[in-house]
């Protein structure tokens, strides 16, 4: 009855407002977790699917067969017919099946290893800072407190002792005492230098997904097309229908190989035969839109080989490159601010200092690096070389677990030279 009477009486503006704005939010809540239709997720892969149909009809039916059939709109002999049809059905069979393996090979959910928990605590000296840019607010005890460091490092904005939230932290094993860190705050007064990110990317706490209740194996990321958290996330990819992860990538990394031979092998062949001065009276569109269609597609997945082989030697994700990439990026506005713009040999000294203090950015600041560039492409892709080429077996890790580079504290922070194991530095 009070609800009747209430809902007669004019409502004020305000109340209005915060009403549509709490539907606003209920419905994007709803959105955001719930999956996108499995139609949408897939519709790129029936594109993909299609287009690898047509082109196979305007390649044999249309360029093949004539040559074999001796038809007057050949483009060519009966031997270039015959070989040009093995060379294109053997790359078409090699792709398709590394495309139906790529599709068919899930990535790896955390959801199905990973029992839901409550969100763990985070120990109050950490200090959470998405992509980096922030000093280190709690120096680790160095082995040799005494030694200099050759550029000045980030300047220590507060007291080591106390979180963010103002908090005292509790004496751990994994705290360091307040005196310590003022002395290194002391020893190395505010300057430009290297800032890596300070994220404890591998504290439970961080690794934590609120979408789904539960604390992330490492490397593992929430992807919001599939609304799950992948192993080893490395990006959604539509053409595939899914995400590339821990599970796919290897067969990905295939599939990409074999689609760029594909494209140049079709591209480069209708092209040649379509130029010869002889074969312009039988110009054909379907042959046209194919060459152009090849040609971009090509383009694109050689670019993907490229990035994505450069990526697995170093053992890094399109997400945690892109974090390097971060630093990197800011270390160039640093060092343009500090020198004029063509003093190059002064920048790569600056570079190298801090190289010296911390390691190189994509190696030893890679928390996954595992030793070697071979080390690292045999962890994804297998020892025997078949295995790099051949779309069959399953991944070599499952996702769940990954060596830590040693030069890395135990919550995934990237520490000082000085501070790496003794036979690293
Ligand atoms: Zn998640
Ligand atoms: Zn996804």
């Amino acid at each position: 009855m009070a609800q009747g009477v209430s809902d007669k009486r004019p409502r004020s503006k305000e109340a209005c407002c915060a009403d549509f704005n709490k539907n606003i939010q209920e419905k994007r809540h709803k959105r955001r977790s719930k999956p996108q239709p499995w139609i949408l997720l897939k519709f790129a892969v029936f594109l993909t699917l299609g287009i690898i149909g047509f082109a196979t009809y305007v390649y044999i039916g249309r360029f093949c067969v004539p040559m074999l059939t001796r038809k007057p709109e050949a483009m060519g002999d009966r031997v270039f017919g015959i070989a040009f049809l093995v060379i294109f059905s053997i790359l078409l069979i090699v792709m398709l099946w590394a495309y139906v393996k790529v599709c068919l090979t899930s990535p790896g959910f955390a959801k199905d290893h990973v029992q839901p928990t409550p969100r763990p605590e985070m120990s109050s000296w950490h200090t959470i800072h998405d992509i980096g840019g922030q000093p280190y607010q709690n120096d680790p005890p160095s082995g040799s407190p005494t030694q200099p460091s050759l550029v000045p490092p980030p300047p220590v904005h507060h007291d080591v002792s106390q979180s963010s939230s103002g908090h005292t932290a509790p004496q751990s094993e994994d705290t360091y005492p307040p005196s310590r860190t003022k002395t290194i705050s002391e020893q190395n007064p505010p300057g430009p230098g290297r800032r890596p990110p300070s994220t404890p990317v591998l504290a439970p706490a961080y690794r934590y997904c609120g979408r789904e209740g539960l604390v992330k194996p490492p490397r593992t990321h929430h992807c919001s097309a599939c609304r799950k958290c992948v192993l080893k996330y490395d990006h959604h990819c539509p053409w595939i229908g899914q995400c590339v992860g821990a599970r796919n990538h290897k067969f990905f990394l295939q599939f990409v190989f074999w689609a760029s031979l594909f494209c140049a092998w079709t591209f480069s062949t209708l092209l040649g035969f379509v130029a010869l001065p002889r074969n312009h009276e039988n110009l054909d569109t379907l042959k046209i839109v194919i060459i152009i269609l090849t040609g971009l597609f090509g383009l694109f997945t050689l670019t993907m080989l490229g990035t994505h082989m450069r990526l697995i030697l170093l053992n890094m994700t399109t997400v945690e490159q892109m974090r390097v990439q971060d630093v990197k990026e800011r270390e160039s506005e640093m060092l343009s601010e500090m020198y004029p713009m063509c003093a190059f040999a002064k920048k790569r000294q600056a570079r190298a200092r801090w190289d010296e203090e911390w390691g190189r950015p994509m190696i030893e600041g890679n928390i996954w690096w595992l030793g070697s560039g071979q080390k690292n492409w045999e962890s994804v892709m297998g020892e025997s070389v078949w295995s790099w080429f051949i779309p069959v077996g399953k991944a070599e890790n499952d996702g769940l677990d990954y060596p830590v580079n040693p030069r890395f504290d135990d919550q995934g922070r990237w520490r000082r030279r000085r501070e790496w194991p003794v036979h690293l530095r």
